[in-house]
């Protein structure tokens, strides 16, 4: 007997309950994504939940946590002028309390966050390990230390001047930092690592659904606002897991019936020069052939380093390769320097700060303006990844969680260092 929801393997369709926060199928761990199938074919909206959990229907939890997180959708003015379009939709998720956007960390892995830590409060227990570019651990750091949950980040030199918080990090979190030259692919080398030992376990990332179906929730909010799915989809990726979220989220609508029934097109866009997803599609290949030692100096030399992973879940059944050729997607490369333009053109336009990867995907929106990939009547969800942090810092004064251990690379010892940290 299954219960509210559960998890299905897209190879062999088998089913099981989500008991132990699975992670992949059994028989399929490498090559495929699990899904969650939810009893409620139609989603309601839920007015006593918290923030995000609004739509807790399609989360892989029964149980909120009490947070406010939640993305804001509301129709552009400023940038639709400029751009001539009549229908653009901005999804923004950050600071900016005259919209109502209220995420302290500032960006959408504070819809990950949540979902991830509810569905892991009742399936599994010990310290959650998991790595980060630095965004992910700031969401990570703030949602465990309201919810009282350990978590151990694994954040490389470059990200760790993003682990502010508006407050101090709870006792239960620590930081694992690396040392320069190291970047987030090493970082989740290390993660894994760790969450091999007794007592800990891996937050797991894209094959996490809590954190897929988290992030769908950008576009369940969008509709709610809109009303039926939009034509077109704009997000800068660097694994691609919003992109592959949201595209989940558009099956799970069109299964509702209520908001038309077509499929929308993914317009993810990387900044240049790393932007192996976009090498690989434009070249029609689900392989990503990457020179490792190159992507690494690549890596080092791009702007948005958020968008850096080097080892993306593209070619993945029910990944961003899949949901790019469901969708009829698109990929575009975007310059630092456009990228810089996307962010002030914002600014100046709509009246809040957006950080570069937001940058990323407004440049993209002006480019498939510019090569007519969009119609100026088409109705398009801009995602604005994260913006408000420079609204946030001149509000409140943030707190930097400083490292509790610095390590020189990803063969580490773990086990002395989880004797060092007080293990698990
Ligand atoms: C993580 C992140 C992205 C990339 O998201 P993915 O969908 O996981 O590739 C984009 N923008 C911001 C601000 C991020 O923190
Ligand atoms: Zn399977």
């Amino acid at each position: 007997m299954l219960g509210r929801f559960w998890l299905e393997c897209p190879e062999c369709t088998s089913s099981c309950e989500d008991r132990a926060g699975a992670l992949s199928c059994e028989e399929h761990m490498g090559s495929s994504l699990l899904r969650t199938v939810y009893q409620s074919r139609q989603i309601a909206f839920r007015d006593d939940m918290p923030g995000m959990f609004r739509y807790i229907d399609w989360l892989p939890t029964d149980k909120p946590i009490n947070v406010n997180s939640r993305p804001v959708t509301y129709r552009s003015e400023g940038l639709a002028r400029e751009l001539g379009l009549e229908n653009l939709f901005i999804s923004f998720n950050g600071y900016w309390p005259e919209v109502g956007a209220s995420m302290e960390t500032c960006t959408f892995k504070e819809l990950e966050a949540p979902p991830t830590v509810a569905r892991y409060l009742s399936s599994r227990g010990g310290t959650m390990v998991l790595a980060s570019a630095g965004n992910t651990a700031r969401a990570f750091a703030y949602t465990c230390s309201k919810a009282h949950v350990p978590v151990w980040m694994v954040v490389p030199d470059c990200g760790l001047e993003s682990l502010w918080l508006p407050f101090e990090a709870g006792e239960g979190v620590r930081l694992v930092s690396m040392s320069r030259g190291n970047d987030y692919t090493d970082a989740i080398k290390l993660a894994d690592r760790i969450a091999s030992l007794e007592g800990f376990y891996p937050e797991g990332g894209a094959r996490n659904v809590a954190r897929r179906d988290g992030m769908g929730v950008v576009l369940l909010n969008a509709v709610e606002e809109i009303g039926v799915l939009p034509d077109h989809y704009f997000q800068a990726v660097g694994s691609g897991v919003g992109a592959i979220a949201a595209w989940e989220a558009n099956l799970r609508l069109i299964g509702d019936g209520r908001f038309g029934d077509n499929k929308i097109a993914l317009h993810l866009s990387q900044n240049l020069p790393f932007t192996p997803m976009v090498d690989a599609w434009t070249h029609g290949r689900r392989e990503i052939a990457l020179d490792q030692e190159r992507a690494r100096s690549l890596v080092q030399g791009t702007y948005s380093s958020v968008l850096t992973n080097r080892m993306p879940p593209y070619s993945i059944r029910g990944g961003v390769y899949d949901a790019l050729s469901d969708t009829g997607g698109k990929m575009y490369g975007v310059t630092e320097r456009n990228a810089r333009n996307g962010m002030s053109l914002f600014e100046s336009v709509e009246g809040i700060d957006i950080v570069s990867a937001a940058g990323v995907a407004v440049a993209s929106l002006v480019q498939a303006v510019e090569s007519r990939m969009v119609g100026s009547g088409d109705i398009i969800l801009l995602n604005v990844t994260g913006g408000g942090e420079g609204r946030f810092r001149g509000d409140r004064e943030p707190i930097v969680k400083e490292p509790d251990v610095t390590v020189d690379g990803p063969d580490a010892d773990v086990e002395a260092l989880a004797r060092e940290l007080g293990g698990a």
